[in-house]
């Protein structure tokens, strides 16, 4: 999750288990839009067998739905049926693998059936094109019978709720930038997935352009200060959110809302 970044710098900042492991979240953005409910990424889903669930420490089984994202969503008062619009920062299985579901019987549906779901179009190409880098976190079948609507850039795609190009992670990745109440908030995905990576160098080993995940941030972080964008966090296990601020020369962050 740090890529070139030597352990010794971050365990300080994430404590790794016997196999190397540190906790993440997957953590959705759901928004109470005039139009309907707008869910932007769905996590892992229920469709990964035993094998994968072991190797990545998986802990998301719901109690009363399919998922924990399911369970939270009742806890607010909701049920899938009424998500009216779900938007895919990227396609990769903790992101995505929420858009669909899988059955006892190993048959896979749209988890939110009456809802559109939106991703860039170039990250729909890149998904379904994998080489032996990428197809890891690409599984087929969070690309294929889903009825992606396709956007190409920077795009509103309701009123106050845009996709910005944030590209680095993957070449088509973008962040949601949500406008209410002449308040910003950024959802800003793998682009900065938890706290800790606020430094422009602590960059994953996941990333496949990892020079332009640099340059992003750079660009993103002046806009976000600019217009004191509230930042959230999708992996990150405790810090939900915060804006940014400064760490002696470096970057870092103010008034964080954090879980306990
Ligand atoms: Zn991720």
């Amino acid at each position: 999750m740090f890529g070139v970044v030597p352990k010794v710098l971050w365990e300080r900042r994430a404590t790794a288990d016997e196999r190397n492991r540190i906790t993440l979240a997957l953590r959705c953005l759901l928004v109470e839009h005039d139009d309907g409910l707008v869910l932007i990424d769905t996590g892992l889903g229920n469709k990964e067998n035993e094998k994968f669930r072991d190797i990545y420490g998986v802990d998301n089984a719901g109690q009363g739905g399919r998922t924990k994202l399911e369970d939270a969503l009742r806890e607010v008062g909701y049920t899938p049926d009424e998500v009216k619009w779900v938007i895919n920062t990227h396609l990769h299985f903790d992101h995505a693998g929420g858009d669909t579901y899988t059955d006892a019987g190993g048959k896979i549906s749209l988890a939110f059936p009456k809802a559109r779901y939106v991703v860039q179009k170039g990250e729909l190409d890149f998904a379904r094109n994998t080489n032996e880098r990428t197809a890891g976190s690409y599984l087929p079948h969070n690309v294929q019978g889903i009825p992606f609507q396709l956007i190409d850039g920077e795009t509103e795609i309701l009123p106050g709720i845009r996709g910005i190009p944030t590209p680095g992670h993957v070449p088509y990745h973008q962040s949601v930038l949500v406008t209410s109440g002449g308040e910003q908030a950024c959802f800003v995905a793998d682009l900065v997935p938890t706290s800790a990576h606020l430094p422009l160098p602590w960059i994953m080993g996941y990333d496949v352009q990892p020079l332009v995940t640099l340059e992003t941030r750079r660009r993103l972080y002046q806009r976000a200060a600019a217009e004191d964008w509230l930042l959230v966090f999708e992996h990150d296990p405790t810090v939900v959110s915060g804006r940014l601020g400064k760490d002696g020369k470096g970057v870092g962050l103010v008034d964080a809302v954090a879980l306990h």
